[in-house]
């Protein structure tokens, strides 16, 4: 662009005041205060300034400026963090707050939340308590674990065992476990900054139990299990149980109490945490945290959010000597759970001691769990909706048969079947109403598309008020399109 063409256009940027003077941001100043909206106005004409001097061509004139500024008006008034309708289908969905929570915990948060609590009270002795004692009984008792303590995350967990077990020493670690989970959490670099030594054995695909003996020496801390939490080898493969790495540590022990030296421990980072055996997914079901200890494991530990269906949290389980090191560590005091948190995971625990109430008021258990029937009745009354809200001739439904996924890094290989409301359309495009659904709706809603048509999971609806939405949202789009 020429010099005096910029400069022109520079010019030709109209001012802040009267960009002020302009209905739709006079309305704006109803719900935001004035010092706000001055701030919105003057940044539509700082960026419409910087695209100027950049060489774009976006339009600069008045009218688009006023869109921009309602628009950016809009967000500032709505949450950042907000609900969403979830009918992607993938039940625990790390993007989407991984798992909902039971009313229970939902509760106990409002109850604890609003106003002051026992949080570090001791109601029997009168006296100053621990945050720990809330859940340990609890986490135990529905475990078989002597002790436990719950953290911040999983990944929290998994640093404070190697930190105070492991760091300076070595810790053994199948090649075949050194894993990556989502959000940039992997074995190695965990290793690396706990300040544990890795020692990797075996391959990729087999290591076996000698690996890990040829391996063990005075200077080994730990056998480090990792669950493959979000993939499975298949094929020409082989892993070694907990139980056979129990074995070996416990040889190793006998050996160094002889000779006086500090002993071997076994630990699993399992991921998932399941306190209940999902016995319809066979052999691909996640093992649970009770049998990991029964196979020997010394610690384990186990996401808050993700099988177990409670709130972001990492619990760690095991002996009670090993447990109490890991409260005294001052790691412990970093990665300590808030009271709403805990409130959380105690009414969510509480809920697992009668397996059945668990089934039926865990959201995330409740969806791996729902049989096909309730799907089928649902898909048939999100389909109702949707026709009784949108324009007439606008798209075409039907309910077709699909997979859901548990997500979260859980069961991998298990299609869980499904029904979605399968939406083609006649006005419009699913690609633009999958944006639309996103970007333009208060609740946003996230469903996913396949051959140019949007399908919407009812596996992942938390109930009668998803569905209104959904049909509310599909509703408006087409209305939109006029
Ligand atoms: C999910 C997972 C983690 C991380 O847990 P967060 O609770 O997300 O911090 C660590 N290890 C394994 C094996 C996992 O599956």
């Amino acid at each position: 662009m020429e010099k005096a063409q910029l400069n022109e256009r520079l010019r030709g940027l109209p001012q802040v005041e009267v960009l002020l003077q302009h209905p739709l941001v006079e309305q704006m100043q109803a719900t935001l205060p004035r010092a706000v909206v001055v701030d919105v106005v003057r940044g539509v004409i700082d960026d419409a300034r910087r695209a100027i001097l950049a060489g774009s061509e976006a339009a600069t004139d008045a009218d688009s400026l006023i869109a921009a500024a309602f628009l950016s008006g809009l967000r500032l008034q709505q949450p950042s963090l907000r609900r969403v309708v979830n009918a992607s289908g993938v039940i625990v969905h790390t993007n989407l707050g991984r798992s909902p929570m039971a009313t229970s915990a939902v509760q106990a948060v409002h109850d604890v939340a609003a106003g002051y609590s026992t949080l570090e009270y001791d109601s029997d002795n009168l006296c100053r308590g621990s945050r720990h004692m809330h859940c340990e009984q609890l986490i135990c008792a529905l475990t078989g674990a002597e002790a436990a303590i719950a953290v911040n995350n999983n990944a929290a967990a998994v640093m404070m065992v190697l930190t105070e077990f492991a760091a300076g020493r070595e810790a053994i670690v199948s090649r075949g476990e050194l894993v990556e989970i989502g959000g940039s959490f992997r074995i190695p670099d965990v290793m690396r900054t706990s300040g544990a030594h890795m020692v990797e054995v075996g391959t990729t695909n087999k290591t076996h139990l000698a690996d890990y003996s040829t391996a063990m020496s005075a200077d080994t801390a730990m056998l480090l299990k990792v669950h493959p939490s979000n993939y499975r080898m298949m094929g020409f493969t082989e892993s070694v149980a907990l139980r056979d790495l129990h074995r070996l540590a416990a040889a190793e022990n006998e050996y160094r109490r002889e000779e006086g030296g500090a002993e071997v421990l076994v630990y699993e980072d399992q991921g998932s945490g399941s306190f209940v055996r999902l016995d319809a997914f066979g052999e691909f079901a996640e093992p649970t945290v009770a049998e990991s200890l029964r196979a020997g494991a010394d610690l384990v530990s186990f996401s808050g959010d993700k099988l177990l269906g409670g709130p972001q949290a990492g619990i760690i389980v095991g002996r009670r000597e090993l447990i109490e090191r890991l409260k005294v560590n001052p790691l412990a005091r970093v990665l300590r759970l808030d009271k709403m948190t805990l409130a959380a995971l105690e009414a969510t625990l509480r809920l697992y001691l009668d397996t059945e109430v668990a089934k039926r008021e865990i959201p995330t258990l409740r969806m791996i769990c729902e049989p096909i029937e309730a799907i089928e009745e649902r898909a048939a009354e999100l389909s109702a909706a949707i026709e009784a809200a949108v324009p007439k001739g606008c798209c075409s439904l039907s309910i077709e048969p699909e997979v859901s996924r548990c997500g979260g890094g859980a069961l991998p290989m298990c299609d869980i079947e499904t029904r979605v409301v399968r939406v083609a359309f006649s006005r419009g495009n699913a690609l633009e109403c999958e944006r639309y659904l996103v970007q333009q709706r208060e609740v946003p809603v996230i469903g996913r598309i396949k051959n140019e048509a949007l399908l919407l999971d009812v596996r992942t609806l938390m109930g009668p008020a998803d569905v209104a939405e959904l049909a509310a949202a599909l509703k408006a789009y087409f209305t939109h399109l006029k």
